[in-house]
């Protein structure tokens, strides 16, 4: 009835199209010229002598019926996108966790491995020393004030490591509490080095202190004395007569810088990068004559962290060696 409304669309497409009347008063889809996509709902109606008409109504839906392909094909290929990236990124994010937890094991497994070595050592020591004894039972103390002096010297190499181990285990399970007060640090330091200055003396080194954080600073009194002790017997046992130790404290942009400057037999480049772990000794002998367990540098790493501080160690020149804390 409207063909001249429709134009060319009749005479192009239309024309060929059989009117289906066999769906009334739903609306459907259909495809036109097997390339158009229209949307229709066809009406029935009478006139007052019984004639019969159909009203059809098509819509052409091409626009939305490619809006949703495109949209499928988008949603397609970004599921595509996002469940390749997923599946990248969950293989990375394990990786990494079971990478880190992998290395954190066999810190664990060598860490065991390492307590139960050192523990050997001085325990054998002590049994054969002891198996000596029983071997002259009539020899007199005297005579084996040595072996006896051996056995005690392991014995307190023993019970320092133990101590030692149970502070490590204690920051490794984040349960090391900070007592910190108000402390004159300068002074702190003039106390502790009373003996050492005496024990340098003795071994004919000299320890120079050059104190001028002069301020309050606040600090865990025993953790920070704690650090401080094993700078200086690291000094001490790693210097020879002749040597200088140098205990310096300095305020730098509102910081209390500690050094422990020495003038002894240095570390190597290598040995600064491992200084602060468990165990590591440059020289075993050396530090087992010193009664070194090779715990002092991780346990002073730890206190000074749990101070929210650092602590950084460089070859000094021309020799000997500077740690440098900052709290
Ligand atoms: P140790 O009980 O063996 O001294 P530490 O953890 O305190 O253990 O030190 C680890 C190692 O670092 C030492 O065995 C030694 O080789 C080296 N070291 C530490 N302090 C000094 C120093 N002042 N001069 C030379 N070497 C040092």
């Amino acid at each position: 009835m409207n063909k001249e409304n429709l134009g060319s669309i009749y005479d192009d497409y239309l024309i060929d199209t059989k009117f289906d009347n066999s769906k009334i008063n739903t609306i459907y889809q259909t495809k036109i010229n097997n390339k158009f996509n229209y949307r229709g709902i066809t009406t029935k109606i009478k006139d007052d002598f019984g004639n019969v008409f159909y009203i059809q109504l098509l819509a052409n839906v091409d626009g939305e019926v490619t809006t949703i392909k495109n949209l499928l094909k988008t949603l397609l290929w970004g599921n595509m996108i996002v469940a390749t990236v997923s599946i990248f990124a969950s293989y990375v994010i394990s990786k990494k966790t079971l990478d880190s937890l992998y290395d954190s094991y066999n810190k664990q497994t060598e860490f065991v491995q390492n307590v139960a070595h050192e523990l050997r050592t001085p325990l054998t020591i002590i049994q054969a020393k002891q198996q000596l004894l029983l071997e002259e039972p009539d020899s007199k103390i005297l005579d084996k004030s040595e072996d006896i002096n051996i056995s005690i010297k392991e014995t307190r190499r023993l019970t320092k490591m133990i101590k030692e181990l149970m502070l490590l285990a204690t920051s490794d399970m984040n349960e090391i509490k900070v007592e910190k007060e108000e402390t004159d640090i300068d002074e702190m330091i003039r106390e502790i080095i009373v003996p050492y200055a005496e024990c340098a003396k003795l071994e004919n080194k000299e320890l120079v202190t050059e104190l001028e954080y002069n301020k309050k600073i606040n600090i865990d009194i025993n953790k920070i004395s704690q650090v401080i002790i094993i700078l200086l017997d690291n000094a001490i046992k790693y210097t020879k007569p002749g040597d200088t130790i140098t205990i310096k404290t300095t305020n730098r942009d509102n910081k209390c810088i500690i050094e422990v400057i020495d003038t002894g037999i240095g570390i190597s480049k290598e040995g600064l990068k491992h200084v602060f772990e468990r165990f590591y000794r440059e020289d075993k002998a050396r530090s087992r004559e010193t009664g070194g367990t090779g715990l002092g540098l991780s346990i002073a790493y730890t206190l000074i962290k749990v101070h929210g501080g650092n602590i950084k160690i460089m070859q000094e020149n021309p020799k000997g060696t500077r740690v440098i804390v900052k709290i």
